[in-house]
């Protein structure tokens, strides 16, 4: 793909299949890799995190919406997909037409899809079960009953799955993970009390996988950790193996010039000179995702050292300090290495106050990835 500017991300899928790995050797033989790709990837690209994620032994998909699923049909990709977020019952022929696996957890919601399919045409669905996240899913013994009922009992649904989802699998002194657990395997034992047994049961998330993996039933659903970032900083202390971060991103100075002392930068001049200084321009603002929050303090590598930001982050472009005069097309890391380096998602993260998660989500569409 043609691009024509000097900002890039570069994804390592090769990075994201060595985490796979990794996990392959540390899961049950049994436990199926199910590879998140929600959200373009966490912005790594679904398409070719789904392809790379498949070839190292992910062998399901998943995503928050239908769109996202369909996207990777479109694209050819045939492993099994279940989508994860709640679907317009009214949609529920595109799922049959697809082969995408559904969440349900609603009687209603069972009536109104049935209507829309006719003899001889089923859809997937995994039965989602609230069992502390208060998120989506069913949440009281009756209410999951009547919903394994009207699965178990109508034609136009094939019971595929069951499972829910942690709160707190990344915080390590957390008890609602044991209470989840618990409250989880009682609603499994009273499903196979109805005779019933979905094909597929799942409960882990990366945190949930890394921590305890013989606790997970048949799937694991792998996002943050296949990208190769811990769930909490918390829980660096206890990985069972190391993770290998995938992405990483670069930029070109695009102006260099010296201010004099009272000599201000950017927008509401906060950023005022002191001294004669060297000030470079990155062609990276707001609107490719490094919102404003990462100049307070953020920092970038330029010729394998640390530097701030000067003055507000603007939409297109931002300022940093140059220790010195450098020349235009200099290379500048916002995440990732230059020689021994680093500046990780995980420090931005802890810099802007937020998750990990959100660094890569939020790079936007203009930012070109690069895969190697
Ligand atoms: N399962 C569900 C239902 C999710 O919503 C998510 C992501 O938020 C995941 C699994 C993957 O979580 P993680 O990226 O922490 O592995």
């Amino acid at each position: 793909m043609n691009y024509y500017r000097d900002t890039w991300a570069e994804i390592d899928l090769s990075a994201i299949q060595e985490n796979i790995a990794s996990f392959r050797k540390h899961l049950p033989q049994k436990t199926n890799i199910m590879a998140v790709v929600k959200a373009n990837a966490y912005g790594h690209g679904a398409y070719q995190v789904a392809s790379a994620a498949v070839e190292a032994g992910a062998t399901w998909l998943s995503v928050a919406l239908m769109d996202e699923a369909i996207a990777l049909r479109k694209q050819g990709i045939e492993e099994p997909i279940l989508v994860m977020g709640v679907t317009r019952p009214s949609d529920v022929r595109l799922a049959y037409e697809w082969k995408i696996s559904l969440t349900v957890f609603q009687q209603e919601w069972l009536h109104e899809a049935s209507k829309q399919l006719v003899d001889g045409e089923a859809v997937n669905v995994h039965l989602k079960v609230d069992t502390g996240m208060g998120r989506i899913g069913a949440r009281s013994f009756e209410d999951i009953q009547q919903v394994a009922t009207t699965i178990a009992s109508n034609p136009h649904f094939i019971f595929e799955g069951m499972f829910t989802h942690f709160a707190t699998a990344d915080e390590l002194q957390s008890e609602l993970v044991d209470q989840q657990f618990a409250r989880f395997e009682d609603v499994v034992d009273m499903v196979r009390q109805m005779g019933v047994e979905p094909t597929y049961l799942h409960c882990g998330n990366s945190a949930a996988s890394l921590r305890f993996p013989t606790k997970l039933f048949n799937i694991a659903r792998i996002g943050i950790a296949m990208y190769g970032l811990t769930p909490s900083p918390e829980m660096k202390a206890v990985l069972p193996f190391s993770l290998k971060p995938a992405l990483s991103l670069h930029t070109k100075l695009v102006h260099v010039k010296k201010v004099e002392p009272g000599d201000t930068v950017s927008y509401g001049a906060t950023y005022v000179a002191l001294k004669e200084e060297w000030i470079g321009t990155l062609p990276i603002g707001y609107a490719d995702g490094w919102i404003r929050r990462y100049g307070e303090n953020g920092e970038v590598l330029v010729q394998g050292k640390r530097t701030r930001f000067a003055g507000r982050i603007c939409m297109d472009q931002s300022m940093i300090q140059l220790p010195h005069e450098m020349n235009v097309g200099e290379t500048v890391t916002l995440i990732g290495r230059q020689g021994e380096a680093e500046i990780s998602a995980d420090d931005v993260a802890r810099q802007a106050m937020t998750i990990n998660y959100e660094i890569s989500c939020l790079l936007t569409a203009r930012v070109p990835r690069i895969y190697k």
